[in-house]
């Protein structure tokens, strides 16, 4: 599927359903009050009754307090190469259109676009910085010449990186945020939150009209548990990282 049309097609259904979507709003403050919850934006301010938070990788510490250190982002990249010819499919070796990933810890992932463009995906950045950017560019690119050597020379025309989202539990959080009542979150979908997102997403919006979602396992609800060092504790991805790169040769 591409990503992007699904996107397009979620925001056409989504206003067909009747939701207003209002893009470049940040919520900068996210208080209780009167039994509403009160969101700030650098333009305006609204309350509702009910918010859901769906800021996966982009979450802030502090909206609300109670997302401080429960989440981690890291940084995911791919980049995507100009259509291949058959001649250079057959050289590299590799013909086939199947989506591909290896056992690495920080693994690859791989496949064949429908035009004979090759994309290849891999983890490793902590921020999104230019220079973690640039570094996790440069890297991306060694990693690909080194699985696909006979593509060393071909022209990558397409990039893109972002965050995903981590957990402790390394499962999902779909639920109601404890002590919070009229707050409910859907995130944590560890670089699967394509299909699970959406999947979250109509389990959740069912809790907020309190009733039972379909195929929402139980320990999806479960409050995920904060990680080692708080606020610190994207440091510890390094070191992990190192290790991972390690144990990955
Ligand atoms: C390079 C890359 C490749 C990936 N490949 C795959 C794949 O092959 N398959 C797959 O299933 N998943 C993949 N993923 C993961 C997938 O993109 C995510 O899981 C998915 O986008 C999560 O959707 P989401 O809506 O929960 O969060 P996001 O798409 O991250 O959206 C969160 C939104 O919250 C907004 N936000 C943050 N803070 C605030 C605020 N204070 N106020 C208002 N808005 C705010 C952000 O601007 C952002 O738009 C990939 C991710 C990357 C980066």
């Amino acid at each position: 599927m591409n990503p992007r049309k699904y996107h397009a097609g979620l925001a056409v259904a989504a206003r067909a359903a009747g939701a207003g979507l209002h893009s470049d709003s940040p919520v900068t403050a996210l208080t209780p009050q009167g039994g509403r919850w009160h969101l700030t934006t650098p333009t305006g301010r609204i309350t509702a009754r009910r918010v859901i938070l769906a800021t996966n990788g982009y979450s802030s510490e502090d909206l609300p307090d109670w997302l401080a250190g429960r989440y981690l982002p890291a940084q995911s990249s791919v980049i995507v190469t100009r259509p291949l010819t058959d001649g250079e499919r057959a050289a590299q070796g590799w013909t086939s259109d199947r989506m591909a990933y290896d056992s690495r810890v920080l693994l690859h992932y791989f496949r064949m676009l429908p035009e004979g463009r090759f994309l290849f995906g891999m983890r490793g950045g902590l921020r999104a910085t230019r220079r973690e950017r640039a570094s996790l560019s440069r890297r991306i690119r060694q990693h690909f010449h080194r699985l696909f050597p006979a593509w060393r020379d071909v022209e990558i025309t397409h990039e893109w990186d972002g965050l995903v989202c981590l957990m402790r539990s390394l499962t999902p959080f779909v639920g109601a945020v404890p002590e919070a009542p009229g707050l409910f979150a859907a995130m944590g979908f560890h670089g699967n939150g394509v299909a699970m997102g959406t999947h979250a997403g109509a389990s959740v919006a069912a809790m907020v009209r309190g009733e039972p979602p379909a195929d929402c396992p139980t320990f999806l609800s479960q409050p995920p548990g904060r990680f080692p060092l708080g606020r610190f504790r994207r440091s510890l991805l390094r070191p992990a990282y190192v290790a991972a790169e390690a144990l990955d040769l």
